[in-house]
C-alpha cells in the first residue's frame, strides 16, 4: 500500500431547497435540512460522497468540487433517500465520474425513484433533475484512493433500511449517511414499527471502525465532526424519543418538547413529520405504515 500520498477531505453543506407548502404547528416556514456532501482526495484523484438532491444543489457542489483541481473518479451514495442523491446524475456526468454504492444501497434508490411522484415530486415541484439508477456495486465493496483503501460498511437500519458508510482507514474517517447526525433533528419516521433497537445497533457498527471523525450526511457547517461528540448525541436523541414518546400523548406534545431539548437544533420540519409518522402509526395500528409515513410529508 502506498502511503506515502496523504489523503485529505473537505465537507460542504449544501442548504436545503426552497420550499412553498405551509406552516410548522409554531408558525414557522417549512424548510427540510441541511445536507453534506464530502470530498475525499489525493494529490490527483478524488471520490465524492452523497450529491445532495436538486439541480442548484448540484450546480453549487459542482464549482466547489471543480475548485479543488482533482479527477473525480467515483461517486459514492450512503442510502437510498433521494435527498442523497437524485442529483448524482449531473455530477456523474459534469465530472465522467461513476456512481457507486452497495447492492442495498441500489435497491433502495430503485424504491426513491419510485416514490419520486408521489412525495418528492410534491414537495419540490421543477428543481429535481432526472434520476434514473446509474450506480454499481464494486468487488469487496472497496474503492482503492492513491493507494489508500476507501471501503462501504454496510450498517443496516438508520433512518432508512440498508444504510451504508463510507470508512476511510487512513483518516480515520467514516462518512456516516443518517445513522449519525450532527446539530440537525433525526428522521426517526421509518422506525415507527420497529423501534430505535436496529439503529442503536447501526451506530455499534460505526463505532467499531474507531473513526476520529465523522462526517455527517445532514449536519450544522458550524459545528465541528468529533466522532465521540456527534456518536454520543445520536444516541442521546434516540433514547430522548423514547422517553418522549412515553411521556407526550400527542404528536404536537412531542413536537414541542423536542425543540425544547434541542433548541438550536436545524430542520424543524424533518422533527414535525416524524413526530406525525410515529403518532400516527401508533394511534392507527391497522393501516400500512408506509402510506403513513409517506402522507406525513405533505
Ligand atoms: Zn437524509
Amino acid at each position: 500500500m502506498n502511503t506515502t500520498v496523504t489523503l485529505n477531505y473537505e465537507a460542504f453543506v449544501n442548504n436545503p431547497p426552497p420550499q412553498n407548502n405551509g406552516l410548522l404547528p409554531n408558525g414557522e416556514p417549512k424548510g427540510g435540512s441541511p445536507v453534506a456532501s464530502t470530498l475525499i482526495y489525493g494529490s490527483e484523484d478524488a471520490v465524492l460522497t452523497d450529491p445532495a438532491f436538486t439541480k442548484d444543489q448540484a450546480h453549487a457542489l459542482g464549482d466547489w468540487v471543480a475548485g479543488k483541481g482533482r479527477n473525480l473518479t467515483d461517486i459514492f451514495i450512503t442510502h437510498g433517500h433521494g435527498d442523497h442523491w437524485f442529483a448524482a446524475g449531473l455530477l456523474a456526468g459534469r465530472f465522467g465520474a461513476r456512481v457507486v454504492a452497495t447492492a442495498g444501497t441500489i435497491a433502495q434508490m430503485h424504491g426513491n425513484v419510485a416514490t419520486r411522484p408521489l412525495l418528492w415530486d410534491k414537495l419540490y415541484p421543477g428543481l429535481i433533475p432526472p434520476s434514473p439508477v446509474t450506480a454499481v456495486t464494486v468487488p469487496d465493496n472497496r474503492l482503492t484512493l492513491e493507494g489508500h483503501d476507501v471501503v462501504m460498511a454496510d450498517v443496516g437500519h438508520g433512518d432508512a433500511d440498508d444504510n451504508s458508510v463510507l470508512h476511510v482507514p487512513d483518516l480515520g474517517l467514516v462518512i456516516a449517511g443518517d445513522v449519525i447526525y450532527n446539530g440537525v433533528h433525526m428522521y426517526l419516521g421509518q422506525s415507527a414499527v420497529s423501534g430505535f433497537g436496529p439503529w442503536r445497533e447501526a451506530i455499534d457498527k460505526v463505532e467499531a471502525l474507531g473513526p476520529r471523525h465523522i462526517v455527517c450526511g445532514h449536519q450544522d457547517r458550524r459545528l465541528d465532526d468529533d466522532a465521540k461528540r456527534t456518536i454520543a448525541q445520536t444516541r442521546q436523541y434516540l433514547d430522548d424519543a423514547d422517553e418522549l414518546l412515553s411521556t407526550e400523548e400527542t404528536a404536537l406534545g412531542y413536537f414541542n418538547a423536542k425543540i425544547e431539548r434541542y433548541p438550536g437544533y436545524l430542520g424543524r420540519l424533518i422533527l414535525w413529520v416524524t413526530a406525525r409518522a410515529l403518532y400516527g402509526v401508533r394511534e392507527h395500528p391497522e393501516e400500512d405504515p408506509a402510506r403513513i409515513t409517506l402522507s406525513s410529508w405533505l
